[in-house]
């Protein structure tokens, strides 16, 4: 498989979207906007994969918490997917950027035909100078929400599934914390930054824990997963912290940042293809 040597796949989570009072994080939206606009620029292929409708959601119907039945996430997702694309409308639009939403569930990837739709939309808009936004259709399927073995599970799954759809070149995890440790920072004060990892196997899963703040959802776990899938099609995966997202620059020069999975020399065929 031959892989764009342009085409990056960055995904964000809640946690780098909202401030720690659950609002949207204005400032957050405004820094990712301008840096991939720039990336943009310089001539890379941007997919972004966003979560955050259910938190945009709850804000905009005053929710005091974040909702607790399947139906009132959902009824919020729906809300909230259109308050996030106005919020990245208008910052992308500062930057002279257009965007795209695309809504996806594990059903549009399984099936052979609408996967082939996907892919020549997603290389049209790319072909276009758009940015397409990606998530998981929340008010249709509940595998973000509740998540249980299916192809996506969350959104850290969906953003390397989508890599491996548009054959990008790299895939990076936007967190709120720097990268992978050897054990979950927020338990453990001392535990170390591990800048590189060749090889994913139970011994990287098992110092992974769960989501850290009330607003993430799911932890180093799920980003360990996502990184296994596109490094065995030969996708570079780098988890760093979202809250600078000019990282993105280095990364792209090659340089160490965060957490660098690397891809496998030879990689196997796509997820789906016959
Ligand atoms: P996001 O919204 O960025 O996906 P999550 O809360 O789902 O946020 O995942 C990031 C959190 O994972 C960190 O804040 C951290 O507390 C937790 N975590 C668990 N184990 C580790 C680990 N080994 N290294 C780094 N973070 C870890």
């Amino acid at each position: 498989m031959n892989l764009y040597q342009n085409r990056i796949v960055i995904k964000v989570g809640t946690s780098t979207l909202t401030n720690e009072a659950g609002n949207n994080n204005l400032r957050s939206f405004d820094r990712l906007a301008c840096v991939l606009s720039d990336v943009r620029n310089m001539g890379y292929e941007v997919i972004l994969v966003s979560s955050g409708a259910i938190a945009a959601g709850s804000n905009k119907l005053h929710m005091l918490q974040r909702p607790a039945s399947m139906r009132h996430k959902q009824a919020a997702a729906a809300v909230g997917q259109c308050a996030l694309m106005i919020l990245y409308n208008k910052f992308f639009c500062d930057y002279d950027k257009t965007i795209a939403q695309i809504l996806l569930n594990a059903e549009d990837i399984e099936h052979e035909e609408k996967k082939e739709n996907l892919i020549n939309t997603f290389d049209t808009l790319l072909e276009m100078g758009v940015i397409p936004i990606v998530n998981e259709n929340d008010s249709v399927s509940y595998t973000e929400i509740e998540s249980e073995g299916r192809l996506f599970g969350d959104n850290d799954m969906l953003s390397a599934v989508v890599a491996v759809l548009c054959r990008a070149k790299m895939l990076v995890i936007l967190s709120d914390i720097d990268g992978f440790y050897d054990k979950d920072p927020r338990l453990y004060p001392h535990a170390k930054l591990i800048g590189k990892i060749s090889q994913i196997d139970e011994s990287v899963y098992a110092l992974a824990g769960g989501a850290g703040s009330r607003r993430g959802t799911g932890g180093m776990k799920t980003k360990i997963k996502a990184a296994e899938l596109a490094t065995a099609q030969g996708i570079n995966t780098t988890i760093t912290n979202g809250n600078n997202p000019a990282a993105l620059y280095e990364i792209l020069k090659g340089n160490s940042v965060g957490t660098l999975f690397t891809g496998k020399q030879s990689p196997p065929l796509l997820i789906g293809s016959k």
